[in-house]
């Protein structure tokens, strides 16, 4: 439903109402949080998202961070076209067999209608690999290692923003090697990679394993997947990384001389995250206040908020503030004052929570008096976050900055562990199955049946197979389906 859970936008004095209380309806909640909080707004087109300013700036915090990380491992950024010939798509079988349903296709362009239609990029391993094979020649081209930031459009039905849209900002990467060894060992270095920046700088502790045959990428060998657990239980998939084998690189032809002289075809990964994230870190730990915001991932860490009640304190509340401001834009802390003379304190603390900011500095006359100022933590509520008689003074009022964001960081991640870890249920059969999911919960249990038996399951229970860990309990396990030995647990979940 477009338009709905907007608000109206609009700003202004009145004071904010409030969002759906989260326990009462997590969807509506959801959407609250996203328009009260200014994250994004729906676009004309139905499943299309505006994403605001605050929800970008959430954004360029995940590109930078993994933006660096990608280049310490050495992959380097490029750009290509985002339509793409439709005859691309349909060179691997699989690959159009997934993605058919969801392509959007350009079919005039200059008012004329084209000889072939266009394919508005839904994801880039045919128009690179066309690349690829004019660049890759010899052995000596590999590794071949790119990244690029970019939209990209899916038709979905269903839709959410952030989490599910029709047009979605990720990154790709892809990869191309001289061996399959080598291509499995990038496939499972990026989601590792994801992994590590997941759970410490979203704080979202995400359980990373493969995918089943059925939800892997159509046209990868292997799909790797970090999952993360939702407020309200559900699974998320949060990021994927793909062994392509050598399926685009024999449909496109990109192939490398070996030492030998003889025409190989390249080894293939690809691999990906998108404005998903956002949506996974409102919902893994917004609260009924709004957003709650991880230090390491949000645009702004402290807001400072002068307090002044008589005109002539003015002058030195603000003077105080600034120069804290001053402090902690030096040691590197990301700080605001929001010294908004036609709001007042109180409507100001609800406007930050709401954005989910993880620290408040509070301070006023009496505190310029005393050389002191107060400290709020958007964790903790109440006066429990509280702390009074923080010195103002550069090298002390810092580090007490300092170590407050890096326990709130912690904090959030221990909770978001806990709530995840209390909430997958051990099965041994089907029926166990059917229960934890019933009480909307995560199943882990042994499982060596088929695809119809996995389908089986998603029809009975809605649950999908969200992944094989990586880390596995001690076995033996037995297949809860068939009661057959199993080499491995697989989790099962509802899923956004
Ligand atoms: P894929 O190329 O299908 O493996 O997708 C890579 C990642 O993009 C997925 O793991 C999701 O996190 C994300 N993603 C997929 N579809 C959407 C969508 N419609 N909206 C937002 N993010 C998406």
């Amino acid at each position: 439903k477009q338009g709905g859970g907007g608000g109206g936008g609009g700003g202004g004095k009145a004071a904010e109402a409030a969002v759906t209380p989260r326990s009462e309806d997590f969807s509506k909640w959801y959407l609250d949080v996203v328009a009260r909080a200014e994250l994004a707004d729906y676009g004309p087109v139905r499943g299309t998202m505006v994403i605001r300013p605050y929800g970008y700036a959430i954004w360029e915090a995940v590109q930078s961070h993994l933006d660096c990380r990608f280049k310490e491992l050495g992959v380097q950024n490029a750009y290509f076209p985002q339509l793409i010939p439709y005859s691309f798509i349909a060179k691997e079988a699989e690959h159009v067999e997934g993605f058919a349903p969801e392509l959007a296709l350009v079919t005039k362009g200059g008012g004329k209608d084209l000889e072939e239609p266009l394919v508005v990029r839904p994801t880039s391993e045919t128009i690179i690999n066309h690349m690829f094979a004019q660049w890759i020649q010899s052995y000596r081209d590999l590794p071949m290692r790119l990244n690029q930031w970019c939209n990209v459009h899916r038709w979905e039905m269903r839709t959410r923003p952030f989490v599910r849209t029709l047009e979605f900002l990720w990154q790709e990467g892809h990869t191309a090697h001289a061996t399959a060894e080598e291509a499995e060992e990038e496939a499972r270095r990026m989601i590792d990679v994801y992994a590590d920046f997941a759970t410490t700088v979203a704080a979202m502790p995400v359980v990373p394993g493969r995918k089943s045959r059925i939800e892997s990428f159509a046209g990868a060998n292997v799909t790797y997947t970090i999952e993360a657990m939702m407020g309200d239980r559900r699974a998320l998939q949060a990021g994927t990384s793909h062994n392509l084998g050598t399926n685009f690189a024999r449909a496109f032809g990109t192939q490398y001389l070996d030492a030998s002289s003889q025409r190989q075809p390249v080894h293939q990964s690809s691999w990906g995250v998108s404005t998903r994230l956002i949506g996974g870190v409102i919902m893994t730990h917004g609260d009924d206040k709004g957003l709650r915001l991880p230090p390491r991932l949000a645009p702004i860490q402290v807001v400072i908020i002068p307090i002044v009640k008589k005109e002539e304190d003015r002058g030195p509340v603000g003077q105080a503030a600034d120069a804290l401001a001053a402090a902690a834009k030096a040691a590197g802390i990301r700080v605001k004052i929001d010294a908004d003379e036609r709001q007042t304190p109180g409507w100001k603390y609800n406007h930050w929570e709401m954005r989910g900011v993880p620290l408040r500095v509070e301070v006023g006359p009496k505190d310029v008096a005393s050389g002191t100022c107060v400290t709020a933590r958007r964790d903790m509520p109440g006066k429990e976050g509280k702390q009074f008689g923080v010195p103002m003074s550069p090298p002390a009022f810092t580090a007490h900055l300092h170590s407050l964001l890096d326990d709130i960081q912690t904090a959030l991640t221990a909770q978001a562990a806990a709530f995840r870890d209390d909430n997958i249920v051990d099965v041994r059969s089907y029926e166990e199955l059917k229960e934890a999911i019933a009480a909307g919960k995560w199943a882990r249990g042994g499982w060596a049946a088929s695809d119809d038996d996995e389908r089986r399951v998603k029809e009975e229970t809605q649950a999908t197979l969200r992944c094989f860990p990586f880390q596995q309990p001690p076995g033996p396990h037995s297949c809860i389906m068939t009661g057959q030995p199993a080499a491995e647990v697989a989790i099962f979940a509802k899923s956004y």
